[in-house]
């Protein structure tokens, strides 16, 4: 079976976000970029499934301007196979890259795809849902836990009131949860392995898909200040400041 991964260029999780002064986005010059969390648990899980046997390939599919082969290179040393970018400076949307996916699956065949639950730059948690939905194929959303078997994937879910376990049937897509698994570090023999692996180039007009972005966003903000705690000497004080001054007792 081939498992198609889905990784996206976001900006690294570490990076203080500054907003532009003209709030049409934020700053992305002199930022640095990384694999979006969720997309490194979305190869980890495709290569333990590989290791364990369950798959035979693994496609890792990037699309956004060209740097974000570094992110496909990161895959492959974590041990995807091969890459393909869907190279394109404008901003592509998730319903754009869920069209785009469904060519590369009917292209591909994968089996499987797994997806992120969210990028962390957007915030969506759309792609993998409107992929499934193009592709008319079951969806597993928000993995803590996968197990293949014969023709089906049973996907555990972190839902409000504990864990769900749905059985779907393959060809299925799967978004990544946060617990599913803790991606590995690319060792150096496979970084170096994963320069010789190959990387197709494409651009979204070459899959015959309208990229137009769907939606316009009209400003973005800081999230307000929080004034600064006070620490109080003894719990009589905190009673006094709730009762008096914050008026919540
Ligand atoms: P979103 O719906 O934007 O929150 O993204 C959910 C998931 O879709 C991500 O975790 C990725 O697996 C995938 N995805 C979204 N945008 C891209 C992109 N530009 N390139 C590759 N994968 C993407």
């Amino acid at each position: 079976m081939k498992i198609l991964v889905a990784v996206k260029r976001v900006i690294d999780y570490n990076v203080k976000i500054r907003v532009k002064a003209d709030q049409s986005g934020v700053e992305t010059a002199n930022v640095k970029f990384s694999m979006n969390p969720f997309d490194e648990i979305a190869v980890e899980e495709a290569v333990r499934l590989k290791e364990a046997g369950k798959a035979a390939e693994i496609v890792v599919v990037s699309m956004g301007p060209t740097a974000a082969q570094e992110t496909i290179r990161t895959a492959l040393a974590m041990g995807a196979d091969r890459g393909i970018l869907v190279a394109s400076d404008d901003e592509l949307q998730p319903l754009a890259v869920a069209k785009l996916l469904k060519v590369l699956v009917d292209k591909e065949q994968p089996g499987l795809v797994i997806l992120g639950k969210q990028a962390i730059d957007d915030d969506s948690n759309q792609t993998g849902q409107m992929l499934a939905a193009l592709c008319g194929w079951p969806q597993g959303t928000f993995a803590s836990k996968v197990a293949i078997g014969d023709g089906a994937i049973e996907v555990t879910r972190e839902v409000d009131g504990g864990l769900e376990t749905v059985k779907l049937t393959l060809p299925a897509v799967v978004t990544t949860d946060l617990r599913l698994n803790e991606p590995r570090y690319a060792s150096l023999p496979n970084i170096m392995k994963a320069k010789k692996k190959p990387i197709d180039t494409v651009a979204p007009a070459d899959l015959g898909v309208d990229t137009l972005p769907r939606l316009v966003t009209l400003k973005v903000e800081e999230p307000s200040k929080r004034s600064a705690g006070v620490k109080v000497a003894d719990i009589a004080t905190l009673v006094d400041k709730l009762k008096n001054e914050a008026k919540v007792i």
